[in-house]
């Protein structure tokens, strides 16, 4: 093992064997230098708890603290109901590991919204307008608030901020939806980072509105995007932005190089995130900030769709279900705890593609698309 000696404490975790630890912990435990090191052990087992390992353990090091550890039933720690999750928590808090601070945000799917670190509510499914025109982002965006979809997508560089205003006064000219109802993102071009101030107030000027509800920055460009940043936290203040995030960091020093030196942590990361590119690592890392995740090219994006409809696992769990594979898709980013916003022109696209809070999947539909990961972009943008 890499770097132990960097370590103080370990964890050492084992399934009580023959009313032992297994010989390969036996020997991890040979093969390592524990002096000057705290031993935290823990271990599921049948009915003989923890079987005389703890007092083997104490009496294996001279210079080692052995803390008091925890013995779950396999069962239990299988199922992780609340009161096992309880006894856990109980024990780590006991040994000075309080739980984490941050609340990790959970999708709603009774209100279909997030809570974000910013305090406000965020849609978890939304409609996304890359690549449409102007006019068709304005029928689009009226046609996911017909729909139901209360979060729309745009940005400066799509070209049609005002398309979706316009989408936006229909709908609300028609009381269909209200200002506050609804969740609107734009975001910061790379050109527009050294004049942050006036390419907010441009956006919000093309969008028709007095407020964003959430502005990130397009892309990670590391000589101003904290100076673009510093920008959006200031409109922040002046009551024109809610809450502010990032698109397009996929290296972790590059996101905590943001969120470390500014004081507004990131709501939002918004990355290309789809089965083939499941973002896992990076979904975890950003947790520890409050930071959501959202998918963009959901389904692949155009001329990759059909490469995800057309998966085995993902057409199967489709016809299991009676749904489109592109409803079985947007329904995995959902349980899997990441924001989806799917871009159509197309209506009956958009009302299909909101039509995903009738059914669930299971624990192993959701582990059979987990195995489809393969870390593999179709964008390389
Ligand atoms: P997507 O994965 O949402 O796929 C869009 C394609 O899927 C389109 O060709 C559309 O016609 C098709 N489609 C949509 N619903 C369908 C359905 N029910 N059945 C069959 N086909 C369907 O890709 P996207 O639109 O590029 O990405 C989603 C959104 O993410 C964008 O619209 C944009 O808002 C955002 N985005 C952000 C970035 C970024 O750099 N931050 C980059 C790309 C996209």
């Amino acid at each position: 093992m890499e770097n132990f000696d960097e370590y103080e404490t370990v964890f050492i975790g084992y399934p009580i064997w023959w009313g032992d630890m297994p010989m390969i912990v036996y020997n991890f435990l040979e093969q390592h230098n524990f002096d000057g090191k705290t031993i935290i052990p823990f271990n599921t087992h049948e009915g003989s708890g923890q079987a005389g390992t703890q007092n083997t353990l104490e009496n294996m090091f001279a210079n080692t603290i052995v803390e008091k550890g925890l013995a779950l039933r396999g069962a239990d720690a299988q199922k992780m109901e609340a009161d096992t999750q309880a006894k856990i928590d109980e024990w780590l808090e006991e040994l000075g590991f309080p739980k984490t601070e941050i609340e990790s945000s959970t999708f709603n799917f009774e209100t279909k919204t997030v809570k974000l670190n910013s305090g406000y509510e965020m849609p978890i499914l939304g409609l996304g307008t890359y690549a449409l025109s102007d006019e068709q982002a304005e029928n689009s965006t009226y046609w996911a608030l017909k729909a139901g979809f209360r979060l729309i997508d745009t940005a400066r560089i799509y070209g049609n901020e005002s398309g979706v205003g316009r989408g936006i006064k229909r709908a609300i000219d028609e009381g269909i939806v209200t200002r506050e109802e609804i969740f609107v993102t734009t975001k910061m071009w790379t050109s527009d980072y050294e004049n942050g101030e006036s390419a907010i107030q441009a956006s919000l000027d093309r969008l028709g509105l007095d407020y964003i509800d959430l502005m990130i920055l397009h892309h990670s460009q590391p000589q101003n995007d904290i100076t673009a940043y510093n920008s959006m936290e200031k409109a922040v203040k002046e009551g024109k932005i809610r809450s502010v995030g990032l698109s397009n960091y996929y290296d972790e020093d590059d996101f905590d190089r943001v969120a470390n030196a500014v004081e507004i942590k990131p709501a939002l990361l918004q990355n290309e995130t789809h089965p083939y590119h499941q973002s896992g690592k990076m979904k975890n890392h950003i947790a520890k900030y409050g930071t959501v995740l959202e998918s963009w090219y959901p389904l692949g994006g155009r001329g990759h769709t059909q490469t995800l409809f057309n998966d085995e696992t993902i057409a199967s769990i489709a016809s299991a279900h009676g749904k489109s594979s592109a409803q079985i898709i947007l329904r995995w980013h959902l349980q899997a705890g990441q924001i989806a916003i799917p871009g159509s022109s197309n209506e009956q696209h958009i009302i299909e593609n909101y039509d995903i809070f009738d059914f669930e999947l299971s624990q192993e539909e959701m582990n059979d698309i987990a195995k489809l990961e393969r870390n593999e972009r179709f964008s390389n943008y």
